[in-house]
Order: C-alpha cells, then structure tokens, then sequence
C-alpha cells in the first residue's frame, strides 16, 4: 500500500515562487559589473525568472538542452538559475578563470545551445565564441544602451531587451523531479573535465539539508553573501538555500577584494557568508591592516580546500565569528560534512574545542561516508586510522555527464559507494578529518605525511600568508615533503626560523626538508593552490644533506 499523499514532484522553479510569496519584500542585493548596487526583491526575482523561462522557450531550447552562464554572482545571474532550470532546460555554470581552451572545450562538449555572459567577460568571449561550436545564441548581461555596438558576435543582444517582452506571470511547467537541472565541470587538475548533472530533486533534497542547524543554518533572519561563485558548485547551494528559507541575498558581483567584501559585509549587515580560505586570508589581512572591526558577521562557512585552524582562530578571538568548516566535492552538490560542535563539546576548554572546530565536520543527514582500507574493508572511526573517504546519498552523482569515464563508483554488498579521492580519518564522534587527497599525500618511508598538517603549522607563523607542502622524490625515503610558502607582506622569516618553528608541532621526520619562499602560489579556477603546477615547478629541486 503506497501513502496517501499528494505527489509533487521538488523542483527548483518551487523555491523562487515559495521566496516570492512567504518572503516577497526580502532584499536580494548585487554589487554590479558595471560598477553600482542593485537592489530588488525575491518578488521581482520571481517575475523576472518567469520573463527568463519564457524567453528561453522562446529560444526553441529543447528540454533539458544546456544553456550556459560565464558570470559573477548577481540577480541576473540568479534569474537565469531560477528561469532556465524551472522550465526544464539545464543551467550549465562555466567558470570564467578556466582558460579559454578549457572553456571551449567545456562548452562544445556540454553542447550548450545558449550561452549568457557578464560584459566583463567580453574579451574571453569575443576570443572563443567562434569555436563554441554548438552556442547559437549569445546574451550580454545588461541593458541595451549597454551593449557594445562592434562586438564582433553574430546576434549578440542584450538580456534586458531580451527578456523585456515576455510575460512575467506564466506558470512553471511541471515535469519528473529527476529532471537534469544544472550541469557544473570538475576543476579536471587530471586529464579533461567531467560533468556532474545535477536533478531538480537532488538541488531540493541538498537544498534542505544544507539549511538545517548543524549545517548551514540559514534562516529568514540572516543575510547572506555567497563570496563562492555561482560557477563554483552552485555557488555551494547558496541560492536554492536562500529562497528556500527567505535569507536575505548579497552578491559581490566581480568585486572580491578584502576591502570590498568588508564594505559589504557592513553595509548590508551580512550575517552569513562563505567562500574558500583564499578569500578570507584577503579579507582578515585588510582587516588586520586598518585595524577593523565586524558589527554583524555571525558566521563565515569556509571549505573547497582545508581551512588552517589559524584562520578559524583569528575568526573566533578576534572578531567574534564561528567558523563553519565544511567539506565537499563538486560529485557532491557540494555538501558532504560541516563542522559544528555537538552538546558534550560545548564545554571543553576553548583550545579542545578549537582542535574539534578544525576537523571538517560531520555529515549532513543524506550523506552517508565510510573510510576504507586497501583491500575495500572499513576501517574503525577511532580519529587515528586513516583510509580513502567514500560516500552516498541522494545528492552525489551516480555517473558523469554522457557518462565519461566509465561507472565511477564501487559497487560492494552494502550498495554502491562513491570514492571521493580524499584520505581521511573519522572520529567516534562521527567527525571527520581530511588529511589530504590520496595524490597529496607525501609517503616518506612507508609512513604517511599529511600535507595538510604541514601547512597549517607554516600558516599558523604570523609571518607566512600562504603555504603549500609538496613531495619530492628521495632515493632512500621515497618521497621527502618540501615546503613553499609566501611571507605577508612586509613580513621577514628565515627558511630556519620556519623549520625550527615545527619543533614539538609534529613528529621530527615530518618537518619539510626545505623550504622555498615564493611570491605567489598559483591558484587554480576555483580558488586551490595548485600542487600539480608546483610539483612540476619544484621538480629536481635540490633538497638540502
Ligand atoms: P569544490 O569545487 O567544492 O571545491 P572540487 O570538486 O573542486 O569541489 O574539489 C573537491 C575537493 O576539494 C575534495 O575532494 C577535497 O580534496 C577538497 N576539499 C574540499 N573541501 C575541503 C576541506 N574543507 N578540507 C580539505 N579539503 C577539502
């Protein structure tokens, strides 16, 4: 006997109209490409995805044909989330930092039919839409007075004037909540991108978990600045979150700067924001310079890579602020764990909770994870063992796009699970641990060296900014790690002062073999220190003895 309750398929049209009418005059605020703040509200956003749906049918787009988006965050943006997914066509995100060979690469293979682009994205497009083989229609996201005269693009035209005639009152088509609704490439640091195909009933379920209290807690009473792009894993759920709950919306647009992120985290008092730690070393080190202070900041979730406990640190003593350490993947959605305390914890010495704090949490109902040894047996959650991280749930890919790459995932007695690549250790309180990715790892003499762990001692130097730990090859150890950091600005440290500064913070055959300064460490698409590039970088690097 089936229950008796109605069946309505979770789509993502559902939360902008919920937004609409339970939260009709909740700001959404966007700093703008061309310069000023827009605001509106989610009932404008509402009628102006409507306007978005019914100019894409109007494009001839075929049901669950991709029409891509190259742009910051911002209500347009946000329209054509909420517009090209509710009429059941798939929001295929493209991230503007790839270079432009992957980014055609990515179009021709998502076969995008659309693609809609933020006008400082004009010279990129103007030097790859020729080759985007399946684009037949390119929309500038401004007003028409706006649009460039000699673009060069064949039928360029503007977005506002595009969506100007449509009407702003249709209903959402309905159709299986299995529906494909949004389609985002991995960062592809190894061999060619793979497309993660997310479903309507995938952003809802994950959407709902990723509001509740342990994870990100968003509420009608926040207001939230998803510093993460929108090309970055769905801008991590932010937007479907927000609706969902009628969280105020903030958008930086281009501007990520420290200095621009504080204005805006004061000026619309953001309770909530989120971004990888490269951003927040920006925003604390302008802060830490002009000696500033934040009024209304709660919270900051921090993940995409592993966020240095003296950042979290810096966040809690000096400003006040928790931070949400969260871990998760673009197979994901992305949300795997978010790290918040549980009711025993909630009285341990600020130092025991710090160490809890640093882990990346626990998982969200709807993931489930194991650590596995080499032979595939499960390891014990004792937060010593470590083991390759797996998961499952309703929210993590199954398969990727046109099925690249074969089945991804390893079928066992207990269901299929999917490897994310990560080494881990998991503790009896459920928290888990990254250490590292399994191709990060430094094996030194048959022993594991986190390279996590490593850098969080060198960021954890109040004159290092930045530090990555790679392995070298060694004759006799296998692999030795070597060490490349970036001094704060004006900062001064020797290459001895750092290494003496491991002494008693991690066993002695773990402190790095050398150490280079370096201006920068290369960043990748997504805001991640780039190891690949630093390993063929440092390669014959001459250790020292
Ligand atoms: P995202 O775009 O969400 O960062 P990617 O698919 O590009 O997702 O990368 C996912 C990988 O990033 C994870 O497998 C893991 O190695 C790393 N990662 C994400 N969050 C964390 C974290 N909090 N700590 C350590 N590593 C992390």
């Amino acid at each position: 006997m089936l229950g008796s309750m109605q069946d309505l398929p979770l789509s993502i049209s559902s939360l902008i109209e919920f937004a609409a009418r339970h939260h009709h005059d909740t700001e959404i605020v966007s700093r703008r490409v061309e310069g000023d703040t827009h605001r509106y509200t989610y009932r404008d956003a509402a009628r102006r995805s409507r306007k978005v749906a019914a100019a894409v049918e109007r494009l001839g787009l075929g049901f669950s044909d991709r029409f891509a988006t190259l742009a910051w965050n911002g209500y347009r943006h946000l329209e054509l989330y909420f517009g090209i997914s509710g009429c059941g066509r798939v929001v295929h995100t493209l991230n503007p930092r790839l270079a432009p060979e992957q980014l055609v690469w990515i179009a021709n293979h998502a076969e995008d039919q659309a693609l809609a682009f933020d006008l400082s994205f004009l010279p990129l497009v103007q030097a790859v839409w020729r080759q985007c083989k399946t684009v037949r229609h390119w929309i500038a996201l401004c007003d028409e007075a706006a649009l460039p005269p000699a673009s060069g693009i064949d039928g360029l035209r503007s977005y506002e004037a595009w969506i100007a005639d449509e009407s702003d009152a249709r209903a959402w088509p309905v159709f299986d909540e299995r529906s494909a609704a949004a389609l985002c490439y991995t960062s592809g640091t190894t061999g060619n991108p793979k497309g993660v195909l997310y479903s309507h009933r995938s952003t809802l379920l994950h959407a709902y978990a990723g509001a509740l209290p342990d994870a990100l807690a968003l509420s009608a009473r926040d207001s939230v600045l998803p510093v993460v792009p929108m090309f970055h894993v769905n801008g991590w759920g932010i937007p479907y979150g927000a609706a969902m709950t009628g969280a105020k919306l903030v958008f930086p647009g281009p501007a990520l700067d420290g200095k621009s992120v504080y204005e805006l985290l004061q000026s619309e008092r953001v309770t909530m924001a989120a971004g990888v730690p490269t951003v927040w070393l920006m925003l604390l080190n302008h802060m830490q310079q002009h000696g500033l202070r934040f009024d209304h900041l709660k919270r900051t979730v921090i993940g995409g890579s592993a966020c240095p406990p003296a950042m979290i640190r810096s966040f809690r003593d000096e400003h006040g602020v928790t931070v949400l350490h969260a871990w998760g993947m673009t197979e994901m959605s992305p949300i795997g764990t978010v790290c918040n305390l549980k009711l025993a914890q909630r009285d341990l010495p600020a130092e025991e909770q710090l160490g809890v704090l640093a882990k990346q949490g626990r998982a969200v109902f709807g993931v489930d994870l194991r650590i596995v040894g080499p032979d595939g047996q499960e390891l014990p959650w004792d937060g010593q063992t470590s083991g390759d991280l797996q998961v499952q749930g309703p929210w993590i890919a199954s398969a990727y796009f046109k099925g690249e790459g074969g089945d991804p995932l390893v079928h066992t007695e207990d269901g299929p699970w999917f490897p994310t690549g990560d080494v881990g250790t998991i503790d009896a309180d459920g928290f888990l641990q990254i250490t590292d990715r399994s191709k990060d790892v430094i094996k030194s003499g048959g022993e594991w060296i986190s390279s996590i762990d490593i850098e969080n001692v060198a960021v954890a130097h109040p004159a290092i900014a930045m530090a990555a730990c790679i392995a070298l090859p060694h004759p006799k150890w296998d692999e030795r790690p070597l060490l490349v950091a970036v001094r704060k600005p004006g900062a001064a440290v020797t290459r001895e002062e750092l290494l003496s500064f491991y002494e008693g913070k991690v066993a002695k055959w773990q402190v790095p073999d050398d150490v280079v300064f370096v201006e920068a460490i290369p960043l990748g698409a997504t805001g991640k220190m780039q190891k690949n590039k630093l390993r063929e970088q440092f390669h014959g690097h001459a250790m020292p003895g």
